[in-house]
């Protein structure tokens, strides 16, 4: 396991490179990062908020968000319906077809840029997957699942 402190310089360093901007808020529970944007056109200027990397959770997590933020599917707000944009509430597949598909490119940039991928940072990215899933198939049923 690489050291936590390389771990968190490597968050720093990516937003750096990718011009995403870093929010380090002790006072976040570590479940409560987010990836934000100034406005919903795709190349808004984007900040992550996230909890101080003391762990492979906390850093696999920043990474998931920087991911929103960069991945080209990251961050497809645009594309939503206005009741999901403003009060997270899918109207359609469509809404919950591309937040799936937001979360899944999120994880795959961190799982690639990641200086190591542990099965913690797996099975965080499963647990973190599976709240989106469950909510789809609460919304929609089990049958309208893309995957
Ligand atoms: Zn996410």
């Amino acid at each position: 396991m690489i050291a936590i402190a390389t771990l968190a310089k490597h968050v720093v360093d990516l937003c750096d490179a990718f011009g995403v901007g870093l929010e380090i808020d002790k006072q976040l529970a570590p479940d409560g990062a987010r990836a934000m944007t100034q406005s919903y056109q795709p190349d808004a200027a984007k900040k992550v908020r996230v909890h101080p990397i003391i762990d492979e959770t906390t850093y696999c997590v920043a990474l998931h968000e920087i991911g929103h933020c960069v991945s080209p599917t990251g961050m497809m707000f645009f594309e939503w319906s206005l009741s999901m944009r403003l009060f997270r509430q899918p109207t359609s597949v469509r809404d919950i077809r591309i937040a799936l598909e937001m979360e899944d490119a999120a994880w795959m940039w961190a799982k690639h840029y990641a200086l190591e991928w542990t099965p913690l940072m797996q099975n965080t990215a499963a647990m973190c997957l599976a709240t989106y899933t469950r909510e789809a198939r609460r919304v929609l049923g089990t049958g309208g699942l893309p995957r």
